[in-house]
Protein backbone atom coordinates (compact mmCIF):
# COMPACT_ATOMS: atom_id res chain seq x y z
CA UNK A 1 0.00 0.00 0.00
CA UNK A 2 2.66 2.53 0.92
CA UNK A 3 3.65 4.07 -2.61
CA UNK A 4 7.14 5.62 -2.70
CA UNK A 5 6.84 8.96 -3.72
CA UNK A 6 8.30 12.48 -4.44
CA UNK A 7 7.95 15.73 -5.57
CA UNK A 8 9.55 15.45 -8.70
CA UNK A 9 6.74 15.87 -10.96
CA UNK A 10 5.66 18.87 -9.66
CA UNK A 11 9.09 20.87 -9.62
CA UNK A 12 8.85 22.98 -12.88
CA UNK A 13 4.95 23.53 -12.13
CA UNK A 14 3.22 26.52 -10.50
CA UNK A 15 0.63 25.30 -8.00
CA UNK A 16 -2.17 27.33 -6.43
CA UNK A 17 -4.14 26.69 -3.13
CA UNK A 18 -7.70 28.09 -3.45
CA UNK A 19 -8.19 28.95 0.47
CA UNK A 20 -6.29 29.57 3.04
CA UNK A 21 -7.97 27.61 5.82
CA UNK A 22 -7.61 24.54 7.62
CA UNK A 23 -6.46 22.47 4.86
CA UNK A 24 -5.57 25.14 2.83
CA UNK A 25 -2.66 26.70 5.14
CA UNK A 26 -1.07 23.29 5.90
CA UNK A 27 -0.81 22.10 2.28
CA UNK A 28 0.40 26.12 0.94
CA UNK A 29 3.43 26.20 3.46
CA UNK A 30 4.19 22.66 3.61
CA UNK A 31 4.14 22.59 -0.76
CA UNK A 32 6.41 25.28 -0.03
CA UNK A 33 8.88 24.47 2.03
CA UNK A 34 8.96 21.03 0.03
CA UNK A 35 10.62 23.63 -2.37
CA UNK A 36 7.69 24.01 -4.83
CA UNK A 37 6.18 27.42 -6.54
CA UNK A 38 3.28 28.03 -4.49
CA UNK A 39 0.58 30.70 -4.97
CA UNK A 40 -2.38 31.13 -2.77
CA UNK A 41 -5.60 32.26 -4.30
CA UNK A 42 -7.58 33.85 -2.03
CA UNK A 43 -10.15 37.26 -1.47
CA UNK A 44 -8.37 40.59 -1.46
CA UNK A 45 -8.91 42.40 1.68
CA UNK A 46 -10.43 39.18 3.43
CA UNK A 47 -8.48 37.54 6.60
CA UNK A 48 -6.58 35.00 4.62
CA UNK A 49 -5.10 37.26 2.33
CA UNK A 50 -3.19 38.83 5.33
CA UNK A 51 -2.27 35.64 7.06
CA UNK A 52 -0.79 34.20 3.92
CA UNK A 53 0.92 37.26 3.36
CA UNK A 54 1.94 36.81 7.18
CA UNK A 55 3.29 33.38 6.44
CA UNK A 56 5.50 34.74 3.55
CA UNK A 57 3.47 33.52 1.01
CA UNK A 58 2.68 34.98 -2.92
CA UNK A 59 -0.94 35.58 -2.63
CA UNK A 60 -3.07 36.63 -5.89
CA UNK A 61 -7.35 36.50 -6.30
CA UNK A 62 -8.45 32.83 -7.24
CA UNK A 63 -8.91 33.67 -10.64
CA UNK A 64 -5.48 35.47 -11.28
CA UNK A 65 -3.83 32.17 -9.46
CA UNK A 66 -5.62 29.75 -11.35
CA UNK A 67 -4.69 31.53 -14.75
CA UNK A 68 -0.48 31.03 -13.96
CA UNK A 69 -1.60 27.59 -12.16
CA UNK A 70 -0.42 23.96 -13.63
CA UNK A 71 -2.18 22.39 -10.46
CA UNK A 72 -4.67 24.17 -8.88
CA UNK A 73 -5.79 22.97 -4.80
CA UNK A 74 -9.59 23.28 -4.46
CA UNK A 75 -9.33 24.36 -0.54
CA UNK A 76 -12.17 26.07 0.23
CA UNK A 77 -15.43 24.65 1.96
CA UNK A 78 -17.25 22.36 -0.10
CA UNK A 79 -20.42 24.41 -0.46
CA UNK A 80 -18.53 26.96 -1.97
CA UNK A 81 -16.26 25.20 -4.36
CA UNK A 82 -18.92 25.06 -7.55
CA UNK A 83 -19.68 28.49 -7.68
CA UNK A 84 -15.72 29.24 -7.52
CA UNK A 85 -15.36 26.72 -9.96
CA UNK A 86 -17.64 28.28 -12.37
CA UNK A 87 -16.56 31.77 -11.72
CA UNK A 88 -12.70 31.71 -10.90
CA UNK A 89 -11.43 28.26 -12.91
CA UNK A 90 -12.88 26.71 -15.58
CA UNK A 91 -12.71 29.84 -17.31
CA UNK A 92 -8.68 30.14 -16.97
CA UNK A 93 -7.31 26.61 -16.02
CA UNK A 94 -4.74 25.75 -18.81
CA UNK A 95 -5.35 22.70 -20.60
CA UNK A 96 -3.87 19.75 -19.11
CA UNK A 97 -3.48 21.58 -15.62
CA UNK A 98 -4.39 19.49 -12.56
CA UNK A 99 -7.63 19.95 -10.37
CA UNK A 100 -7.02 18.68 -6.56
CA UNK A 101 -9.60 18.19 -4.22
CA UNK A 102 -9.29 17.37 -0.37
CA UNK A 103 -12.61 15.31 -0.50
CA UNK A 104 -14.34 14.24 -3.55
CA UNK A 105 -18.40 15.32 -2.34
CA UNK A 106 -18.58 17.65 -5.50
CA UNK A 107 -17.15 15.92 -8.38
CA UNK A 108 -18.53 12.27 -7.12
CA UNK A 109 -22.17 14.10 -7.00
CA UNK A 110 -21.68 16.20 -9.90
CA UNK A 111 -21.78 19.46 -8.13
CA UNK A 112 -18.90 19.98 -10.30
CA UNK A 113 -18.61 18.58 -13.76
CA UNK A 114 -14.61 19.55 -15.04
CA UNK A 115 -13.71 20.44 -18.41
CA UNK A 116 -12.71 17.09 -20.00
CA UNK A 117 -9.08 18.90 -21.22
CA UNK A 118 -7.68 18.62 -17.19
CA UNK A 119 -6.94 16.45 -14.85
CA UNK A 120 -9.09 15.55 -11.74
CA UNK A 121 -7.29 14.31 -8.64
CA UNK A 122 -7.40 13.84 -5.04
CA UNK A 123 -5.51 13.81 -1.94
CA UNK A 124 -7.30 13.46 1.41
CA UNK A 125 -4.72 13.57 4.56
CA UNK A 126 -6.51 11.64 7.03
CA UNK A 127 -6.09 14.52 9.83
CA UNK A 128 -7.09 18.42 10.45
CA UNK A 129 -4.98 20.62 8.83
CA UNK A 130 -3.12 21.56 11.94
CA UNK A 131 -1.83 18.03 12.34
CA UNK A 132 -0.81 18.15 8.33
CA UNK A 133 1.44 21.34 9.65
CA UNK A 134 2.97 20.06 12.49
CA UNK A 135 3.98 16.95 11.70
CA UNK A 136 5.58 17.72 8.44
CA UNK A 137 7.54 20.29 10.84
CA UNK A 138 8.72 17.59 13.15
CA UNK A 139 10.08 15.72 9.41
CA UNK A 140 7.71 13.67 9.57
CA UNK A 141 3.98 13.28 7.25
CA UNK A 142 -0.16 12.51 8.06
CA UNK A 143 -1.15 9.24 5.67
CA UNK A 144 -3.25 10.54 2.78
CA UNK A 145 -5.67 8.86 0.77
CA UNK A 146 -5.33 9.82 -3.20
CA UNK A 147 -7.34 8.92 -6.26
CA UNK A 148 -7.52 9.97 -10.30
CA UNK A 149 -11.15 10.52 -11.30
CA UNK A 150 -9.66 12.20 -14.85
CA UNK A 151 -6.47 11.48 -16.59
CA UNK A 152 -6.27 14.23 -19.69
CA UNK A 153 -2.53 14.87 -19.59
CA UNK A 154 -1.42 11.06 -19.15
CA UNK A 155 0.83 12.46 -15.89
CA UNK A 156 -2.33 12.57 -13.74
CA UNK A 157 -0.61 9.89 -11.11
CA UNK A 158 2.52 11.30 -10.99
CA UNK A 159 1.40 14.76 -10.18
CA UNK A 160 -1.15 13.24 -7.41
CA UNK A 161 1.80 11.50 -5.85
CA UNK A 162 4.02 13.80 -5.95
CA UNK A 163 1.48 16.39 -4.29
CA UNK A 164 0.93 13.93 -1.45
CA UNK A 165 4.86 13.62 -1.22
CA UNK A 166 5.22 17.54 -0.93
CA UNK A 167 2.60 17.99 1.54
CA UNK A 168 4.18 15.12 3.63
CA UNK A 169 2.27 12.52 3.25
CA UNK A 170 4.55 10.14 1.57
CA UNK A 171 6.52 10.07 4.96
CA UNK A 172 4.15 8.42 6.31
CA UNK A 173 1.46 6.22 4.06
CA UNK A 174 -0.37 7.02 0.68
CA UNK A 175 -3.41 4.89 0.26
CA UNK A 176 -5.15 4.85 -3.33
CA UNK A 177 -8.71 5.24 -4.04
CA UNK A 178 -11.23 6.21 -5.71
CA UNK A 179 -13.50 9.91 -5.67
CA UNK A 180 -16.85 7.40 -4.93
CA UNK A 181 -15.10 5.37 -1.84
CA UNK A 182 -13.42 8.76 -0.45
CA UNK A 183 -16.72 10.67 -0.35
CA UNK A 184 -19.03 7.67 0.54
CA UNK A 185 -16.95 6.24 3.40
CA UNK A 186 -16.00 10.03 4.81
CA UNK A 187 -19.54 11.28 4.95
CA UNK A 188 -21.11 8.04 6.24
CA UNK A 189 -17.88 7.87 9.21
CA UNK A 190 -18.78 11.62 10.01
CA UNK A 191 -22.52 10.68 10.02
CA UNK A 192 -23.17 7.57 11.52
CA UNK A 193 -20.01 7.31 14.00
CA UNK A 194 -17.84 10.50 14.30
CA UNK A 195 -20.05 13.44 14.77
CA UNK A 196 -23.56 12.06 14.45
CA UNK A 197 -23.26 8.81 16.38
CA UNK A 198 -21.10 10.07 18.82
CA UNK A 199 -22.59 13.04 20.25
CA UNK A 200 -25.87 11.05 19.88
CA UNK A 201 -24.55 8.54 22.06
CA UNK A 202 -23.31 10.97 24.60
CA UNK A 203 -26.58 12.80 24.78
CA UNK A 204 -28.94 9.99 24.98
CA UNK A 205 -26.70 8.51 27.85
CA UNK A 206 -26.22 12.16 29.72
CA UNK A 207 -30.37 12.12 29.64
CA UNK A 208 -30.80 9.25 30.95
CA UNK A 209 -29.18 9.85 33.86
CA UNK A 210 -30.47 13.19 34.56
CA UNK A 211 -33.79 12.21 34.37
CA UNK A 212 -33.38 9.26 36.70
CA UNK A 213 -32.58 11.81 39.27
CA UNK A 214 -29.02 12.30 38.89
CA UNK A 215 -27.05 15.48 39.12
CA UNK A 216 -26.14 16.93 35.63
CA UNK A 217 -22.61 17.42 37.00
CA UNK A 218 -22.36 13.83 37.61
CA UNK A 219 -23.91 13.03 34.47
CA UNK A 220 -21.50 15.18 32.68
CA UNK A 221 -18.49 13.62 33.80
CA UNK A 222 -19.72 9.94 33.21
CA UNK A 223 -21.06 10.97 29.34
CA UNK A 224 -19.09 12.88 27.87
CA UNK A 225 -15.98 14.31 29.56
CA UNK A 226 -14.59 10.68 29.97
CA UNK A 227 -15.20 9.87 26.44
CA UNK A 228 -11.46 11.23 25.47
CA UNK A 229 -9.88 8.52 27.81
CA UNK A 230 -11.83 6.01 25.38
CA UNK A 231 -11.04 7.20 22.26
CA UNK A 232 -7.49 8.27 22.99
CA UNK A 233 -6.85 4.31 24.59
CA UNK A 234 -8.64 3.26 20.96
CA UNK A 235 -6.79 5.41 18.71
CA UNK A 236 -3.51 4.56 20.07
CA UNK A 237 -3.68 0.93 20.87
CA UNK A 238 -7.04 -0.02 19.44
CA UNK A 239 -9.81 -3.32 21.47
CA UNK A 240 -6.58 -4.14 23.06
CA UNK A 241 -5.47 -1.36 24.69
CA UNK A 242 -8.98 0.01 25.70
CA UNK A 243 -9.25 -3.22 27.43
CA UNK A 244 -5.66 -3.31 29.51
CA UNK A 245 -6.51 0.30 30.62
CA UNK A 246 -9.95 0.12 31.96
CA UNK A 247 -11.28 -2.06 35.28
CA UNK A 248 -12.40 -5.72 34.98
CA UNK A 249 -15.82 -4.33 35.98
CA UNK A 250 -15.91 -1.88 32.91
CA UNK A 251 -14.90 -4.51 30.64
CA UNK A 252 -17.43 -7.44 31.28
CA UNK A 253 -20.18 -3.99 31.37
CA UNK A 254 -18.81 -3.48 28.34
CA UNK A 255 -19.05 -6.68 26.21
CA UNK A 256 -22.42 -7.58 27.88
CA UNK A 257 -24.04 -4.50 28.00
CA UNK A 258 -22.64 -2.62 25.33
CA UNK A 259 -24.30 -4.45 22.21
CA UNK A 260 -27.74 -4.21 23.62
CA UNK A 261 -27.29 -0.39 23.54
CA UNK A 262 -25.96 -0.21 20.08
CA UNK A 263 -27.38 -3.18 18.10
CA UNK A 264 -29.46 -4.60 15.09
CA UNK A 265 -31.60 -1.80 14.98
CA UNK A 266 -29.06 0.80 14.85
CA UNK A 267 -27.27 -1.40 12.17
CA UNK A 268 -30.14 -1.07 10.38
CA UNK A 269 -30.45 2.46 10.67
CA UNK A 270 -26.90 2.98 9.55
CA UNK A 271 -27.22 1.16 6.48
CA UNK A 272 -30.49 3.19 5.43
CA UNK A 273 -27.87 6.46 6.64
CA UNK A 274 -25.46 4.69 4.25
CA UNK A 275 -28.19 3.83 1.27
CA UNK A 276 -28.72 7.50 1.29
CA UNK A 277 -25.54 8.88 0.47
CA UNK A 278 -24.63 6.35 -1.70
CA UNK A 279 -27.88 7.06 -3.91
CA UNK A 280 -26.65 11.08 -3.33
CA UNK A 281 -30.37 12.02 -1.07
CA UNK A 282 -28.13 13.07 1.45
CA UNK A 283 -26.03 14.81 -1.00
CA UNK A 284 -29.41 16.18 -2.79
CA UNK A 285 -30.62 17.21 0.60
CA UNK A 286 -27.68 19.38 1.92
CA UNK A 287 -27.43 21.43 -1.45
CA UNK A 288 -30.73 22.50 -1.40
CA UNK A 289 -30.99 23.14 2.02
CA UNK A 290 -27.52 25.08 1.34
CA UNK A 291 -28.84 27.07 -1.43
CA UNK A 292 -32.43 28.14 0.52
CA UNK A 293 -30.01 30.01 2.69
CA UNK A 294 -29.49 27.17 5.69
CA UNK A 295 -32.58 28.15 7.39
CA UNK A 296 -33.24 24.57 8.59
CA UNK A 297 -29.43 24.00 9.31
CA UNK A 298 -28.95 26.73 11.42
CA UNK A 299 -32.24 26.00 13.63
CA UNK A 300 -30.91 22.32 14.32
CA UNK A 301 -27.37 23.87 15.26
CA UNK A 302 -29.34 26.19 17.64
CA UNK A 303 -31.86 23.30 19.83
CA UNK A 304 -28.06 21.09 19.54
CA UNK A 305 -26.54 24.14 21.33
CA UNK A 306 -28.80 25.10 23.97
CA UNK A 307 -29.06 21.22 25.48
CA UNK A 308 -28.68 21.61 29.24
CA UNK A 309 -25.64 19.45 28.67
CA UNK A 310 -23.74 23.01 26.96
CA UNK A 311 -24.31 24.91 30.18
CA UNK A 312 -23.44 22.19 32.97
CA UNK A 313 -20.07 21.53 30.13
CA UNK A 314 -19.79 25.53 30.56
CA UNK A 315 -19.27 25.28 33.82
CA UNK A 316 -17.49 22.54 34.49
CA UNK A 317 -14.87 23.13 32.22
CA UNK A 318 -14.20 26.70 32.95
CA UNK A 319 -13.00 25.06 36.25
CA UNK A 320 -10.35 22.37 34.20
CA UNK A 321 -8.17 24.90 32.70
CA UNK A 322 -6.13 22.25 31.15
CA UNK A 323 -8.35 21.31 28.31
CA UNK A 324 -6.42 22.02 25.25
CA UNK A 325 -8.40 24.23 22.94
CA UNK A 326 -10.15 22.50 20.64
CA UNK A 327 -9.16 21.87 16.93
CA UNK A 328 -5.18 21.95 17.65
P1 LIG B 1 -11.95 25.74 6.08
O1 LIG B 1 -13.36 26.06 6.36
O2 LIG B 1 -11.00 25.56 7.22
O3 LIG B 1 -11.24 26.85 5.16
C1 LIG B 1 -11.88 27.43 4.09
C2 LIG B 1 -11.09 28.60 3.53
O4 LIG B 1 -11.65 28.87 2.26
C3 LIG B 1 -11.22 29.88 4.32
O5 LIG B 1 -10.21 30.03 5.28
C4 LIG B 1 -11.10 30.92 3.24
O6 LIG B 1 -9.73 31.16 2.96
C5 LIG B 1 -11.67 30.25 2.02
N1 LIG B 1 -13.06 30.63 1.69
C6 LIG B 1 -14.15 30.56 2.49
N2 LIG B 1 -15.25 30.96 1.85
C7 LIG B 1 -14.84 31.29 0.60
C8 LIG B 1 -15.51 31.79 -0.56
N3 LIG B 1 -16.83 32.03 -0.54
N4 LIG B 1 -14.77 31.99 -1.68
C9 LIG B 1 -13.44 31.76 -1.69
N5 LIG B 1 -12.76 31.31 -0.63
C10 LIG B 1 -13.45 31.07 0.49
O7 LIG B 1 -11.96 24.46 5.10
P2 LIG B 1 -11.23 23.06 5.33
O8 LIG B 1 -11.82 22.39 6.54
O9 LIG B 1 -9.76 23.23 5.22
O10 LIG B 1 -11.78 22.25 4.08
C11 LIG B 1 -11.24 22.41 2.79
C12 LIG B 1 -11.41 21.12 2.02
O11 LIG B 1 -10.65 20.09 2.67
C13 LIG B 1 -12.85 20.62 1.97
O12 LIG B 1 -13.03 20.00 0.73
C14 LIG B 1 -12.88 19.58 3.09
O13 LIG B 1 -13.88 18.60 2.91
C15 LIG B 1 -11.49 18.99 2.94
N6 LIG B 1 -10.94 18.30 4.11
C16 LIG B 1 -10.95 18.91 5.33
C17 LIG B 1 -10.37 18.27 6.42
C18 LIG B 1 -10.34 18.94 7.77
O14 LIG B 1 -9.84 18.30 8.69
N7 LIG B 1 -10.77 20.15 7.97
C19 LIG B 1 -9.80 16.99 6.26
C20 LIG B 1 -9.77 16.41 4.98
C21 LIG B 1 -10.36 17.08 3.91
MG1 LIG C 1 -13.26 12.47 7.23
MG1 LIG D 1 -15.96 15.12 5.94
MG1 LIG E 1 -25.48 15.46 17.28
MG1 LIG F 1 -16.43 5.78 35.40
Amino acid sequence: MTTPATTDALKSSRLAILGYGSQGRAHALNLHESGLDVIVGVRKGGPSWEKAQADGLRVAEPAEAVKQADLVAVLTPDMVQPALYHEAIAPYLKPNAALLFAHGFNVHFDQIQPRADIDVILVAPKGPGALVRREYEKGHGVPCLYAIHQDASGEARAKVLAYAAGIGGARAMLIETEFAEETETDLFGEQAVLCGGATELVLQGFETLVEAGYKPEVAYYECLHELKLIVDLLHEGGLAKMHQFVSETAQYGDLTRGPRVVNDETRSRMREVLAEIRDGRFAKEWVDEYKAGNGNYRAMKERDLAHPIEQVGATLRARMPWLAPAGG
